[in-house]
């Protein structure tokens, strides 16, 4: 079966700790709209209660101790997230946490060490002669009293920090130490891209990668996932990347899914990092995202036969986790880069209607964004494309990716699903665009109408099993055979 991801928060779910609650009362519901998965934010807690989590703090906090600012985490408390995680499981809903491990935030006490100063964009060329400063890198967890761990970090269990205490200035300053660098294996770009923000995780030092995968195990033994989202994985060793998957999944001993946030365009920096973990790992597909970007914001001169070029589903399609939008494109984040209002429903047929991917529906495409840069959700348009991927996008497929303002493919059916198979148009174009396409023989004769409730037209399948479908100006229309 094809199963589809929903991203379960977006930036500015509430930050009322009633998350979990809310996901406990909904799971069912998740489930029946076409769900098989949730992808849940940090479980772990932050340097502050209304941070999203990915200003990680302490990872062995799930929200069962008093530390910065609360016992509960954005979401809840350790308790109400394991109530929710036994309602999705029990309505068989799987779920996917979300892993911050590049970084930690929030520091318990100051130290004084020495740094090398870098620039911003070049992190290998350094600026200054190397000098003292004092950064918040010693965590001892003074909450928590070294329950689940005792391990405490200090400046050399990390690689950078961003802010100097004594001089109150901010840059980036690479810690020095013996044998000490930036991680050899993360993303080129900036000359290394080891150091993303906060306290940088040290992944070099043996210490560090036995804690985190103590930790990974820990997890894993009280929330039993049954996957996990890498965060920053750019920004991480993929060497200890590659470690930490093969020694949590023998740990938990079944099968557990690992995706990652692998954020550069670049398709060929992408199998880089797939070559380096076995391909034990899927992606998301970033260029397929930034595709979808380009495409709603250029409209008609938009060419669509390119609109998969360069993505990893057309590249590597069995690594591919596909997504419109999540919690960093959206209005107002860091990596705002937002797909257009009208493009929304057709970039959503193109991830979930087709044979290839992995896709991922973001909670504020489908129940809408709150804070200052308020959106309305697309419930009803994304819902009527779940109820087509489950009942009609069934069995091989060709496209027709023919003309840069029209195009289209066709889903023939399952083998043993009488009545599936669908024929998808998109346009982008300023008037109607059409697009004939050949559904098979078998189906001549057949009265073939838009699901979507796009279009009113009603197509019968000619004798040779060929149908001309249309679609609106700059939207998406797909048929299937007429429901009795
Ligand atoms: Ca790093």
């Amino acid at each position: 079966m094809d199963l589809t991801i929903m991203q379960y928060f977006e930036w500015h779910s509430p930050d009322d700790g009633e998350h979990w609650n809310h996901l406990s009362k909904e799971a069912a519901k998740i489930k029946g709209q076409g769900f098989d998965a949730v992808w849940l934010p940090p479980p772990t807690k932050a340097d502050h209660p209304s941070n999203p989590g990915y200003a990680a703090y302490d990872v062995y906090d799930l929200g069962e101790f008093d530390q910065k600012g609360s016992v509960r985490t954005k979401y809840g408390t350790k308790e109400q997230l394991q109530n929710a995680i036994n309602a999705c499981r029990e309505t068989g809903l799987l779920v996917y946490l979300d892993l911050v491990m590049n970084h930690k935030a929030g520091g318990d006490e100051k130290e004084t060490f020495k740094v090398v100063e870098v620039k911003e964009d070049d992190r290998e060329e350094e600026i200054r002669e190397p000098f003292d400063i004092e950064g918040y890198t010693y965590f001892d967890f003074p909450g928590r009293q070294g329950k689940h761990s005792d391990f405490k970090w200090n400046f050399n269990l990390f690689t950078g920090v961003d802010y100097d205490a004594k001089e109150e200035r901010n840059g980036i300053f690479r810690i020095m130490g013996e044998d000490k660098d930036w991680s050899d294996n993360v993303d080129a770009e900036h000359g290394n891209y080891d150091y993303l923000m906060y306290a940088d995780i040290n992944y070099a030092h043996p210490e560090v990668q036995e804690e985190m995968i103590r930790w990974g195990k820990w997890l894993s033994d009280e929330l039993d996932a049954d996957g996990y989202r890498i965060d920053a994985a750019k920004h991480i060793d993929s060497n200890f990347i590659k470690r930490f998957i093969d020694e949590v999944a023998e740990h938990a001993g079944r099968d557990i899914y690992f995706f990652g946030e692998y954020w550069n365009p670049s398709l060929e920096a992408n199998e880089d990092f797939l070559d380096d973990v076995s391909f034990d790992i899927d992606v998301f597909d970033v260029r397929l995202h930034y595709n979808f970007y380009t495409a709603g914001l250029e409209k008609e001169t938009y060419n669509l036969t390119q609109i998969f070029d360069g993505s990893m589903v057309a590249e590597n399609p069995s690594n591919a986790v596909t997504f419109v939008d999540n919690h960093d494109t959206q209005p107002g984040e860091s990596l705002e880069s937002f797909v257009a209002d009208w493009f929304k429903q057709p970039a959503y047929s193109l991830i979930l209607l087709r044979q290839d991917g992995y896709p991922c529906v973001f909670y504020g495409d489908y129940h809408g964004i709150s804070g200052d840069h308020k959106v309305d959700g697309k419930r009803d348009e994304i819902d009527v494309l779940l109820d087509i991927r489950k009942k009609l996008a069934h069995g091989n497929q060709k496209d027709y990716f023919d003309h840069p303002d029209t195009i289209g493919w066709i889903r023939f059916g399952g083998e043993h699903t009488t009545g599936s198979g669908c024929a998808v148009v998109i346009s982008n174009g300023l008037e109607e665009g059409f697009k004939k396409m050949h559904v098979g023989e078998i189906r001549t004769g057949e009265k073939w109408v838009d699901h979507t409730g796009n279009r009113a037209d009603e197509i019968t399948i000619d004798e040779e099993g060929n149908g001309v479908f249309y679609a609106d100006s700059q939207s998406v229309s797909v048929y299937g055979k007429k429901m009795d």
